[in-house]
C-alpha cells in the first residue's frame, strides 16, 4: 500500500519517531502504541501506518489493512493478559464521537469491566 503522512498530524509524527512514544507493536503496516492519558489498565491505540483520517475515510480497498490492523490488536490483547475475560476495541469519529486525533485509530482497553452503551 502506498503510504502518506501528514505533517502536523500528531500520530503521523510518533510513527515517524518524531515525537515519543511507548510503541508496543510495529510493522510495515501497523503501529501500537500505550495511550497517554489511559481509561483502562490496558488501553493501545492500534493504528495504521498509512495517514487515513478517520473510519469515515475507509474503503473496500482497505479490507486487508483492517485485517492486519484487527489482527495485530488479537495478538496484543492475548499478549497483555486481556484475552480471556474480554476487552473492547473502539474507534471514535468526528466531534459527538469523541474523535481528538485525526488520524485512525483503534482504542484496545482491559483489565476491567465495560459499560453498554458507553456515555
Ligand atoms: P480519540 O479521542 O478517540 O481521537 O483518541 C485519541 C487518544 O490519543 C486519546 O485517548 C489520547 O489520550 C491519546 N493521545 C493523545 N496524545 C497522545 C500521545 N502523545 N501519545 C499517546 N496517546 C496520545
Amino acid at each position: 500500500m502506498t503510504e502518506s503522512r501528514i505533517a502536523d498530524c500528531l500520530f503521523c509524527r510518533i510513527i515517524a519517531g518524531e515525537l515519543a512514544a511507548s510503541k508496543v507493536h510495529e510493522d510495515d503496516a501497523v503501529v501500537a502504541i500505550r495511550d497517554i492519558a489511559p481509561r483502562a489498565p490496558t488501553h493501545i491505540l492500534v493504528m495504521p501506518r498509512t495517514h487515513i483520517a478517520s473510519a469515515a475515510d475507509l474503503t473496500p480497498a482497505h479490507g486487508e489493512l483492517l485485517g492486519r490492523i484487527f489482527g495485530v490488536a488479537a495478538d496484543l490483547a492475548r499478549e497483555q493478559g486481556i484475552a480471556k475475560r474480554g476487552y473492547r476495541i473502539t474507534t471514535n469519529v468526528g466531534a459527538w464521537g469523541g474523535q481528538s486525533v485525526d488520524h485512525l485509530h483503534f482504542h484496545l482497553m482491559g483489565g476491567r469491566a465495560f459499560e453498554w452503551p458507553p456515555g
